[in-house]
C-alpha cells in the first residue's frame, strides 16, 4: 500500500511538471511570436510614414535623416506638414547679376519662382531660358523700364511690352500673357498722363492678358538694403497671406543673399512654394491714375 501510495505520488509530480513546462513552454511560444507580428507591423508604419516626404521636400528630407542617424534614432525624418499657405516668390527687374545666384538657390531647394524680367542688363539676357528650363514662371515686366517713356502713352507702353515679349519668346520658344505694371498697376509715376493706368488695365483685360501686383513687400524696393529685413518681411508676409504674393527684385543682392535662410523656413513651416500661373488671382492693388 505504501509503496503504491508513493508511485502514485511520483505520478502525480512528473504529470504536473510536465504540464507546467508545457504551459511555460506555450506562453513563451505565444509571446514571441506576437513580438515579432508586433515589430514586423512598427516598420511597415514607418515606411508607410517616411514614403510621401520623399516627393515633398526631398533636400530637407535628407537633411533629417543625416541627423537621425547620428542620433543613433529609427524615427523616421518628420516633413514639415502643410499650413495651407503657399507662398508665390516673385523677382523684378532681371535677369542681372545676381540672378544665377538666385536660381542655384531655388534650383538646391527645387522651389519655383516667378520672374518679371527687363532687358535692362542685357548682357543676362540668355538666364531667361534657364529661368524658363528649370520650371519658373518667366513674365514680362518692361523691356526697358523708363517711367517716363512708357506711361507716356498706351501705344508707347504696349510697344515696350512687345519688345520685350519677343526676347521671352526668342530665349525661351514661348510667348507669355503674364505681366505685372513697371511700378504696380497702382503706381503714380504715370501720373503725368491722366488715366493712364485706368487705360492700360483695361486694354490688358481686353488683350486677355494677366498682371500681378503683390501683397507682401519684402521691402528692396527701397525700404531696406538689409537682408535680415527682407527675411523678417517676407516671414511676416507669408504667414498673413493665405496666398503670399512676394515682391522681391534679382538685381538686388541682399534680396538674394535672404532667399537661402527664407526658403529653408519656409519649407520646415509648411509653407508650399510655387510660381504664379495665369489662374493664379494677381492680388491686384487699386489703380490710382
Ligand atoms: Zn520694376
Amino acid at each position: 500500500m505504501a509503496k503504491q501510495t508513493f508511485e502514485t505520488i511520483e505520478k502525480k509530480r512528473k504529470l504536473f511538471a510536465q504540464r507546467v513546462l508545457t504551459m511555460v513552454l506555450v506562453f513563451v511560444g505565444v509571446f514571441a511570436l506576437t513580438y515579432v507580428i508586433g515589430l514586423a507591423a512598427t516598420r511597415h508604419n514607418a515606411r508607410a510614414l517616411v514614403e510621401p516626404t520623399e516627393t515633398v521636400n526631398t533636400d530637407d528630407k535628407q537633411g533629417n535623416d543625416k541627423q537621425g542617424e547620428e542620433n543613433g534614432e529609427e524615427t523616421p525624418a518628420q516633413p514639415a506638414e502643410s499650413n495651407g499657405h503657399t507662398i508665390y516668390l516673385t523677382f523684378d527687374d532681371g535677369p542681372g547679376p545676381y540672378t544665377e545666384k538666385l536660381l542655384d538657390i531655388l534650383k538646391a531647394h527645387d522651389v519655383k519662382a516667378t520672374f518679371f524680367v527687363t532687358h535692362v542688363f542685357s548682357q543676362y539676357e540668355s538666364l531667361l531660358k534657364r529661368e524658363a528650363k528649370e520650371g519658373h514662371a518667366v513674365a514680362i515686366h518692361s523691356y526697358s523700364h523708363d517711367y517716363k517713356k512708357i506711361y507716356a502713352s498706351d501705344e508707347a507702353y504696349w510697344a515696350d511690352f512687345e519688345a520685350m515679349q519677343q526676347v521671352i519668346l526668342k530665349q525661351t520658344g514661348e510667348e507669355t500673357t503674364m505681366f505685372r505694371f513697371p511700378g504696380g498697376s497702382s503706381n503714380t509715376v504715370s501720373n503725368d498722363v491722366p488715366g493712364m493706368m485706368t487705360l492700360l488695365v483695361k486694354e490688358a483685360n481686353n488683350k486677355g492678358l494677366h498682371y500681378y501686383d503683390w501683397n507682401v513687400a519684402s521691402g528692396d524696393a527701397g525700404a531696406t538694403t538689409s537682408s535680415a529685413t527682407v527675411l523678417q518681411n517676407c516671414k511676416v508676409g507669408a504667414a498673413n497671406h493665405k496666398n503670399a504674393i512676394i515682391l522681391c527684385h534679382d538685381v538686388k543682392e541682399f534680396t538674394v543673399n535672404a532667399m537661402d535662410e527664407f526658403i529653408t523656413w519656409g519649407l520646415q513651416n509648411g509653407y508650399t512654394f510655387a510660381a504664379l500661373t495665369p489662374e493664379t488671382d494677381g492680388a491686384h492693388h487699386q489703380v490710382k491714375n
